[in-house]
């Protein structure tokens, strides 16, 4: 029987400490409340604080007496509004591209365009630590797949070199890695894609409002905007909103639109979250105290949880850093703690991260106030080794 699978599945997991469960929270800026306590959020990918913000709720609410609820149809039928089109226009030249095509989520987009532009003829080369969304779109477009070493191109180049097939060959990275806090090797990556000629995909979901100047993301960041073809992102992490987006050449563009059969066979994302998006990337692109806001509290953190004896691992120019646990049961024993002292950072464990390195997440958002931070320092318990 099917159902005693899934309830000795469940039993399995529970007796690990990974199992997963759904909890009620209520959400308010900076803090949400669940079971009743109000507890500073770092948990949230809305690092901006935008997701709240009176200006999106504005952009949204006209946008919804104007279009109505939904798209009503896939973009190619009768659900292309000309709000799409304005904030296409918008990502591509915030991400000085040619184009920009927009999906109703990250996930659709990364599955969407991997599918396209991948075939059984092809070799896909994806850092081991890429986004779930990607594995998925590589095993749906039937291309062999390899793992180069995390953030790794001379791991790459070896693999590219060995490789003799006639296909395409495609590497696939995050910008930023959400869960390491890391940025990839950008003009390192670049240049071993040119010189094998590999298209080379970078999925800034994390990056996208967050790292470069204007938050224009990882490749801005590196200033490499112009030497990667396939530029992911996402409305839904600090642009406060939801969606997925790829900018690029025309071309690009066009034959995603032929091709990619998430964008193709799926309703238009619905014209509110494309004009709260586009009032998103206006804020995001003008307001840099945000972003620097994000810095000093990520940086005193750091520090902070470094002196009480805890490794922290991610880069400054992340907007998240991670405190390392180790077993699973360790880091959800933390959690609990923090939870009871008035903090919210959930414990990331297996599967999402590799066995034996079971970490704390914490993502600080530009509407944390000093005290909000402070806070979240004082319900760390000190850590003796
Ligand atoms: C969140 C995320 C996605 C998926 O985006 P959604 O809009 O949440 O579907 C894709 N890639 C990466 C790296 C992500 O972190």
């Amino acid at each position: 029987m099917i159902c005693a699978h899934w309830s000795q599945a469940l039993d399995r997991l529970a007796a690990r400490h990974l199992k997963r469960e759904l909890r009620l929270v209520e959400r308010h800026g900076s803090v949400i409340v669940r079971d009743g306590r109000t507890l500073v959020n770092l948990a949230s990918n809305d690092y901006l604080g935008l997701a709240s913000d009176q200006r999106l709720i504005a952009a949204a609410s006209a946008a919804l007496e104007r279009y109505g609820v939904g798209a009503g149809a896939s973009r190619l039928l009768a659900g292309n509004f000309s709000i799409h089109e304005e904030l296409e226009a918008a990502l591509a030249e915030f991400k000085r591209a040619e184009a920009a095509l927009v999906f109703s989520s990250g996930y659709a987009t990364n599955v969407g365009i991997l599918m396209a532009l991948a075939t059984p003829r092809d070799h896909l080369y994806l850092d081991e630590l890429v986004h779930a969304s990607i594995h998925d779109g590589a095993r749906l477009s039937g291309a062999r797949v390899e793992r180069f070493r995390h953030a790794d191109a001379n791991d790459l180049e070896r693999r590219l070199r060995e490789n003799a097939s006639r296909g395409a060959r495609i590497v696939v990275t995050d910008g930023v890695f959400s869960m390491d806090g890391d940025l990839a090797p950008l003009p390192d990556l670049i240049a071993v894609c040119e010189r094998h000629d590999a298209l080379l995909v970078v999925d800034d979901a994390h990056g996208t409002g967050v790292v470069g100047p204007a938050g224009r993301g990882t490749a801005a960041h590196f200033g490499v905007e112009n030497r990667v073809p396939v530029q992911m992102g996402t409305l839904s992490k600090a642009l406060g909103g939801q969606g997925g987006f790829v900018a690029g050449s025309r071309q690009l563009i066009q034959f995603l639109i032929q091709r990619a059969r998430s964008f193709i066979y799926s309703t238009g994302i619905a014209p509110v979250l494309a004009a709260a998006a586009l009032e998103a990337l206006r804020i995001a692109e003008g307001e840099e105290w945000r972003r620097e806001t994000i810095k000093r509290q990520r940086e005193r953190l750091a520090s902070a949880l470094a002196a009480k004896g805890y490794e922290v691992r991610g880069e400054l120019e992340a907007p998240m850093l991670l405190v390392m646990m180790g077993e699973a049961e360790a880091a959800l024993e933390l959690a609990r703690a923090l939870e009871t002292a008035g903090a919210y950072a959930p414990a990331i464990r297996p599967p999402t991260v590799p066995h034996g390195t079971s970490r704390i997440r914490l993502a600080p958002i530009a509407t944390h106030t000093a005290e909000q931070i402070e806070a979240v320092i004082a319900a760390f318990p000190e850590k003796t080794r």
